[in-house]
């Protein structure tokens, strides 16, 4: 059957509070008091406290539609984005949670159940994972559920670092973790990619739709684990990719949310082929922006503001290779609005100030950003390898090129950037900023001092410096 996403979501959440689950509102992309997070990566972020013992709820089982982003900090698919099928930097979490309740069979009963049963996709397109020690999730796959035994494969802990994938799953480098057991799907054997644990495990034909993680621990700085007060569990399956399943497409980007999107991108950008991987861009960079000003966050020079500030201006480098010259992207605001204001009404309440946020930040933006492509363009024209850090620091310096946006660019042309020596040259320029502001402190007492009056600046280059 066809399901919209809304449909989905409502499904998904009746299906688990038939099921005893209370339903719990996604909370803010911005962590509430969690300094080891930058923003909410997942269902289970506003639960953390729950798990850990430490905050009581007076229910032990929830279900909710989690805002997630996954943009700086320990999951990061800023740079997946135009080149997977299946990666947002913004995407909706679906998920279930056990506090100290129910624990592996029934998550996995009832996931299966609301996959094969309510969802009816054909049980041979789908496989499992399960950590490599957990025989308890193993059979409950093959005894309980069926699945033959080919299709449920064991996942190490990836320690040697072979492949990516690793099943424990971790929210931070500290906090609540544990071994996962993952539900993936066959889109067939037309589209590349290997099975899970395999060489070629990155491509897009088995895409992971559902991770039930078996929280069981709390990690430590030291690395070392203590176990939590209960065995938990913690579910997440991305909307858009079950979306996908569900409406007969491959990606993500296929979805009705997201069609409608890339239309509006393309219309902006006066863009005819939609497939253009920088329309996708686009669509997913004015979701994360929109909810990111909707949740507080506006374009800053640090901290969660700066990767505010990144993602929006590597939307409109996308537009500005697309051919546009001037701010477009605000544009797309109406129609998120019309896609996803009526689940998350505070779009619509805050349309006017998103719009605004991202309007003025493209202006800025489009102020410096020719000048700093015809560098950019200039350096690498010609058989280069490398971009050096030198200009890739003169870009952000200068040009508000963040170093992702210039390897964004380089990436498209296969050239690398030296990143090292980015780092090299800002950490020069601190130096600089640190024996300037000291001459201008020593200058200021010279001010205030009688015995020495000021004479003056030394030369232009001293005076540039100081202001
Ligand atoms: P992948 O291996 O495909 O990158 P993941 O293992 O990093 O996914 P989890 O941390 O297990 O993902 O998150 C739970 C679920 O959320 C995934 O099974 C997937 O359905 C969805 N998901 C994860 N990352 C993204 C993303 N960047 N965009 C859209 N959906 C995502
Ligand atoms: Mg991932
Ligand atoms: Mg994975
Ligand atoms: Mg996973």
């Amino acid at each position: 059957p066809h399901f919209t996403v809304a449909q989905i979501r409502q499904t998904f959440l009746d299906f688990f509070a038939k099921r005893g689950h209370t339903v719990v509102a996604s909370s803010s992309l911005v962590p509430a008091n969690d300094p080891t997070l930058m923003f909410t990566n997942s269902g289970m972020v506003q639960f953390k406290d729950v798990f850990l013992g430490t905050d009581q709820r007076p229910y032990k089982r929830a279900t909710s539609v989690q805002t997630s982003l996954r943009a700086g900090g320990k999951h990061n698919d800023l740079e997946n984005v135009g080149y997977t099928a299946r990666h947002h930097t913004f995407f909706e979490m679906l998920g279930n949670w056990s506090f100290g309740d129910y624990f592996k069979k029934e998550s996995i009963q009832w996931g299966w159940e609301l996959l094969t049963k309510v969802f009816q996709l054909p049980p041979e397109k789908l496989l499992a994972t399960v950590y490599f020690e957990d025989d308890e999730a193993y059979d409950i796959w093959t005894k309980i559920i069926g699945l033959p035994p080919e299709r449920v494969i064991r996942i190490g802990d990836n320690k040697g670092g072979r492949y990516k994938s690793d099943n424990f799953w971790m929210m931070a480098d500290t906090g609540p973790c544990g071994p996962s057991s993952e539900i993936f799907y066959d889109h067939g054997p037309h589209i590349a990619g290997g099975p899970p644990g395999s060489p070629d495990e990155d491509g897009d034909r088995f895409i992971e739709i559902w991770n039930h993680v078996f929280m069981q621990f709390d990690m430590q700085e030291d690395g070392s684990v203590k176990p939590l007060p209960a065995p938990c569990v913690d579910t997440g399956m991305g909307l858009e990719r079950i979306a996908a399943i569900l409406q007969g497409v491959h990606s993500n980007y296929e979805i009705d949310l997201f069609a409608a999107l890339i239309q509006a991108a393309a219309r902006e950008t006066h863009t005819s082929d939609l497939h253009n991987p920088s329309l996708k861009v686009i669509a997913d960079h004015i979701r994360a922006t929109a909810f990111l000003v909707a949740d507080g966050v506006i374009p800053s020079n640090e901290g969660r503001g700066y990767v505010q500030r990144r993602i929006i201006r590597r939307a409109i480098r996308h537009g500005y290779k697309l051919g546009q010259k001037t701010p477009f992207f605000h544009k797309l605001v109406p129609d998120l609005v019309a896609q996803m204001g009526e689940a998350y009404p505070k779009l619509r309440e805050q349309q006017q100030r998103i719009t605004e946020t991202l309007k003025a930040e493209e202006e800025r933006f489009f102020e410096t950003l020719a000048n700093g492509m015809e560098i950019l363009d200039e350096a690498l024209s010609g058989n280069r390898q490398q971009l050096a850090g030198d200009i890739a620091f003169k870009l952000h310096d200068t040009y508000g090129f963040p170093l992702d946006l210039t390897q964004d660019v380089c990436r498209e042309r296969h050239v690398s950037v030296d990143a090292d020596g980015f780092e090299a040259a800002m950490n020069r320029q601190k130096e600089q900023a640190r024996a300037a502001g000291k001459f201008k402190m020593e200058r200021a007492l010279e001010y205030t001092g009688a015995a020495t009056a000021f004479t003056g600046y030394h030369s232009i280059q001293e005076q540039a410096t100081v202001l």
